[in-house]
């Protein structure tokens, strides 16, 4: 396989690829170590997983440079991502405990009934590009605390920091054939889902999901899919800082490019606060540097997938056409690289792709509403049910929005986050299933029902 600096489009490194006989052959090592594996105390695993933790910490710089090579991610950006996907490892530090514990449920008469919580096996963890530490962290780490073995597939497009995670696990004492990195594209994905997989837990987006879903179909495995999203965000007319709520939704559609599965994909303003909030949200959006990934200035690097440029400039020339404005930005950067000028669009309307498709990318569209009661309708109009913020002065009020809507996820007053301590979960197309807080650490287990008669 080739890897491309999508900073430049130059291909940076040639990679083996994995075929079916390697696949299967990996498979059977994992199968056969996981047995060894669930014999490790727990204690003894979270300390490899905090070892692992050290040493992601004691190479940062490094692991950065290595992301925002072949993500194109801001290089501050990169470090952000690493130090801020620590919190999974204290999270299973603090909880793995108490939520794997064997639980001594009752004695019915003389029956004593427990749960144990055992691993499932073998677990397949098929991974996105756009943040490999959190979602990346989301799976395998709780996997491999529950004492799983895991068939790791990073994307394509994050092929060296999947391998990274491999070399350090190992070094921090995990055992080898416990973790493998299947390295290739939906070929060599589709090739691990033949095998004898005890789970899969996929990241992506929806058309993959589905694909998955129905290569599974009958295996009778747990599956959780965490897909993509068209995350709204309403500014209601009371809020007093109108500059501030600009800057924070503009990060929450910018941040990565745009390319967050929880981003602010389309946005809704009060009619007594539109004009004012657009001033503020372009004024902020022209600010952001654009430039090379590698410097620690940049803000907007280029996209990581080279066909996305035009997908988003298909999507501006369809609102242009349907009477939407661009207010900035709106075009394929001229830089080398998968450029793409931070995009603005108003006077947009539910017929445009840019208010219905996943744009995945550094564009936003603005609409204008007249009440709380059309927001919720616009917010609601969507195939997907990832996240949905308001910002209000009012929390009863922007509650009172937030509590209809069919999300996995409410902000107030902030968007674009991820909790370890709450479960992470998308209904509708943006997926099935939750991984972090105690649901997403019991996720990678089955419970057995023991029935012990303790005498007559
Ligand atoms: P993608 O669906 O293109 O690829 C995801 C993974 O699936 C890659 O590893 C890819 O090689 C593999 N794959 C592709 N076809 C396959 C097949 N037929 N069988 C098995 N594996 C296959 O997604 P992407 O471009 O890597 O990621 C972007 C998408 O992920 C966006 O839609 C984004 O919203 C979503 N996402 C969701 C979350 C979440 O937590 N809900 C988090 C991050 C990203």
């Amino acid at each position: 396989m080739e890897l491309i600096n999508p900073a430049n489009g130059r291909v940076f490194k040639e990679i083996q690829e994995d075929n079916a006989n390697s696949v299967a052959e990996k498979i059977r090592l994992l199968k056969k170590h996981q047995k060894i594996w669930a014999g490790v105390p727990l204690n003894e695993r979270l300390a490899v997983i905090s070892r692992f933790g050290e040493l992601v910490r004691q190479n940062k710089e490094q692991l950065a440079e290595t992301l925002t090579r072949e993500t194109g991610k801001p290089i501050q950006q990169s470090r952000n991502e690493i130090t801020g996907a620590h919190n999974r490892i204290e999270h299973l530090e603090n909880q793995a405990e108490k939520w794997l514990a064997e639980e001594r449920v009752s004695t019915e008469g003389t029956t004593l009934e427990l749960i144990r919580y055992e691993p499932l096996g073998v677990v397949a963890n098929i991974s996105a590009w756009n943040f490999p530490y959190n979602v990346g962290y989301n799976v395998f780490l709780y996997a491999l605390a529950a004492g799983n073995a895991v068939a790791y597939k990073p994307s394509e497009l994050a092929l060296l920091t999947g391998l990274s995670f491999q070399a350090l696990l190992e070094e921090a004492g995990l055992p080898k054939h416990t973790f493998e990195v299947f390295i290739g594209g939906a070929e060599v994905g589709s090739q691990l889902l033949d095998n004898d997989i005890d789970g899969c837990f996929f990241t992506g987006s929806y058309a993959t999901g589905k694909q998955i879903a129905s290569q599974l179909a009958g295996k009778m495995i747990p599956l959780q899919l965490e897909l993509g999203g068209k995350d709204p965000l309403y500014i209601m007319d009371d809020i007093k800082d109108l500059e501030q709520a600009a800057k924070n939704a503009a990060e929450g559609a910018f941040y990565n490019n745009g390319q967050s599965c929880c981003a602010v994909e389309r946005i809704y303003v009060h009619e007594k606060v539109y004009d004012e909030f657009l001033g503020h949200f372009v004024e902020e959006v022209n600010s952001y540097p654009m430039g090379d990934p590698m410097e620690g200035s940049t803000y907007i690097g280029p996209l990581t997938r080279k066909q996305q440029p035009a997908y988003l400039l298909s999507q501006v020339k369809d609102a242009l056409q349907k009477g939407a404005k661009v207010l900035c930005g709106g075009s394929i950067s001229r830089r080398e690289g998968f450029y793409f000028e931070p995009t603005v669009i108003a006077m947009v309307n539910h017929e445009m792709d840019v208010m219905k498709e996943e744009s995945f990318g550094p564009i936003i569209g603005i609409q204008k509403v007249k009440d709380d009661e059309e927001a919720a309708k616009w917010m609601a109009d969507t195939s997907y049910g990832l996240t949905a913020a308001v910002f209000s002065e009012d929390q009863e009020r922007a509650l009172r929005l937030l509590e209809g809507l069919n999300v996995g996820t409410v902000y107030w007053n902030c968007c674009d986050r991820v909790s370890p301590n709450l479960p992470w979960s998308g209904r509708k197309n943006s997926g099935v299933g939750s991984t972090l807080s105690y649901q997403g650490i019991r996720a990678f287990t089955q419970p057995k029902a023991y029935q012990l008669k303790l005498g007559d």
